[in-house]
């Protein structure tokens, strides 16, 4: 695969690096404002599951006026820093990390707390959204305890068989709750976005850090009355944008020119770095199959 085709495939990543983003993510969190202003007003944010940091650069230039507001950036991974975001490294779903973010902003309460969170999806489609559930429950609960009445909170969500319940559980805290799918999210993904404004806990709530959001008692299923909330379904950006399901040419419809941009910000200690390493230098150990030895050493593998 040539270094060109990704940028070919996916007009998004392309244009991330051309823009300085440090991943096509960027575009999500934009294409979300667009829609629903989510910056106006904001100074205080929280990014949780930050890395590589495209968001965090979104809201530090965006929010505040000249990038004067004050960002917390959160993820497992470490992230190469950026101006005006502080960085904890640590899992959302761990006391401490909660703590440690909480501290940031006791006494003065953040205006907007977004989750871009994803877990190593396994395949496994009800275990991946599982997973995803928890972490967004882990990011509303942190949401809880920094957010001042009346902010707002986005948090990816998969758009599997429990989302009701968890739209259930969001509308308990914020007055409008919404489902968006950013043009820049592509069709074929279950990814979409809960965009929840209005934070208006029920009177006498307590927020616990103790207490687990999701009460595994339920079947998810028979909710209904009440409990069963179908919220507001929308797409985000109109015809005009870029469709990230599509391959484009090199050089874009509106006139501009190609020139391969390197990524941003490379990873900083990727997992393949090892492998990419030791193949450069030839000693990149190859799988031995049997057909490929002499009868011989078939007789020698190990069986
Ligand atoms: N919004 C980011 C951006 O624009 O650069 C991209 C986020 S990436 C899709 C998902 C991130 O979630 C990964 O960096 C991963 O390390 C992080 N993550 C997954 N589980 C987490 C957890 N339990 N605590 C903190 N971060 C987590």
């Amino acid at each position: 695969m040539g270094r060109t085709s990704k940028d070919k495939r996916d007009v998004y990543y392309r244009l991330a690096k051309e823009n300085g983003w440090r991943a096509r993510s960027a575009f999500k969190l934009l294409q979300l404002d667009e829609e629903f202003q989510l910056f106006q007003g904001v100074t205080r944010a929280v990014d949780l599951c930050a890395a590589p940091g495209s968001w965090s650069q979104v809201l530090s230039q965006k929010i505040g006026g000249q990038g004067s507001g004050h960002v917390v950036a959160v993820d497992l991974q470490a992230m190469a820093p950026l101006p005006g975001v502080l960085q904890i490294q640590g899992d959302i779903t761990q006391l401490s990390t909660a703590k440690e973010i909480i501290q940031h902003f006791e006494g003065c309460p953040a205006d907007l707390v977004v989750c871009d969170g994803a877990p190593d999806v396994t395949g496994l489609h009800d275990v991946d959204e599982y997973m995803q559930a928890q972490l967004l429950l882990a990011a509303l609960n942190i949401a809880t305890h920094v957010l001042k009445p009346g902010g707002c909170f986005v948090a990816k969500i998969f758009r599997g068989r429990d989302v009701t319940l968890i739209y259930s559980q969001l509308r308990v805290f914020f007055s409008t709750v919404l489902c968006a799918k950013p043009k820049s999210s592509r069709n074929s993904s279950i990814e979409a976005f809960a965009v929840c404004k209005g934070y208006d806990p029920p009177e006498g709530f307590l927020p616990d850090l103790t207490k687990p959001l999701l009460d595994h008692s339920y079947d998810f299923n028979q909710l209904d009355g009440p409990t069963r909330i179908i919220v507001p379904f929308v797409t985000c950006g109109d015809l005009s944008a870029y469709d990230s399901d599509r391959s484009y040419p090199l050089d874009l419809e509106d006139g501009s020119e190609y020139k391969y941009t390197p990524p941003t910000q490379p990873p900083i200690s990727p997992p393949y770095q090892e492998a990419c390493t030791l193949k450069k230098k030839g000693r990149l150990a190859k799988e031995i199959r049997p057909q490929d030895c002499p009868i011989s050493a078939v007789d020698t593998l190990p069986q």
